[in-house]
């Protein structure tokens, strides 16, 4: 291994201390990404944390971005916001897996299943955080019913442009990564490729699935639907669709696994 693990220890401590302050992250969010950021660096290496890096800052800013319109287009979503403990395991959980995996069998295929889970994490995020500003209602990917802001399942065409855009990011960054490793563009190209279509049906599964089997609830004072079986308004909410054990950050970590097979495929496809 080249990379020290104290020294991965230390600068992950540092960004999680960072996104801590400028409340991207709860504690428990903090430790989350500590654990993630230690385990990418030490045993993935600079080119893995540097894409972790983007879904990361690119992600917090978006969050942050006319964050107050979003507070009342969005009261549906369990958690805005900061992200805690489960959701940076959620989000980054995988990729540290993968990491490890990656310094036991030396394959191309952990890199594409890695690349693969970023960019739809990273899509996932964008389309949520940019098509809740989208000035037309969502409509929701199994039928085209049109539904409130912030509705999961539903779809809008900046959240979709948002979801490709964010996957082409992750792709572009990891082709940038190679070429300052060995400068040879063509055989790197089919990583940008990957990550595109990995991110991008990676993010329609996460619509798919919030649209089908994630739970719902529906608070009867506020007469709202919700996400969290507590509403805002601090009432237990009626669950009224879904699965009780399917929430958003299952939902987002079934999504990653599937964005992750995909990349391995294209790897084992294009680089194997
Ligand atoms: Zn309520």
């Amino acid at each position: 291994m080249e990379v020290n693990i104290g020294l991965g220890f230390l600068i992950s401590a540092l960004i999680a201390a960072a996104g801590y302050k400028k409340r991207a992250l709860t504690p428990g969010g903090f430790w989350g990404a500590v654990l993630i950021g230690t385990l990418i660096i030490s045993f993935g290496g600079w080119l893995w944390f540097a894409l972790m890096l983007v879904f990361f800052v690119s992600s917090s800013l978006l969050t942050r971005y006319r964050r107050e319109e979003k507070k009342t287009a969005g009261q549906k979503f369990a958690k805005g916001g900061p992200r805690d403990f489960i959701q940076t395991l959620a989000n980054g959980g995988l990729g540290a897996v993968l990491a490890v995996l990656s310094s036991i069998f030396s394959s191309p295929l952990w890199f594409g299943a890695y690349v693969g889970a970023m960019a739809t994490v990273n899509a996932d995020t964008w389309a949520t955080e940019l098509g809740i500003l989208s000035r037309r209602l969502p409509r929701l990917i199994i039928n085209g019913a049109q539904v409130p802001p912030g509705t999961s399942g539903g779809i809008t065409r900046v959240g979709f442009l948002a979801s490709v855009s964010a996957s082409l990011l992750i792709g572009m960054a990891a082709v940038t990564g190679l070429l300052i490793k060995t400068a040879a563009l063509h055989s790197h190209l089919w990583i940008a490729g990957a990550a595109l279509i990995s991110g991008t049906l990676g993010g329609l599964l996460d619509s798919l699935l919030g649209a089908t089997g994630q739970v719902m609830y529906y608070c009867e004072k506020c007469r709202e639907e919700t996400e969290a079986p507590v509403h805002s308004c601090g009432r237990h909410a009626l669950q009224i669709r879904g699965k009780n054990w399917l929430n958003n950050d299952g939902v987002n970590l079934i999504s990653s696994v599937f964005g992750a097979g995909l990349g391995a495929l294209l790897a084992i496809f294009w680089a194997g």
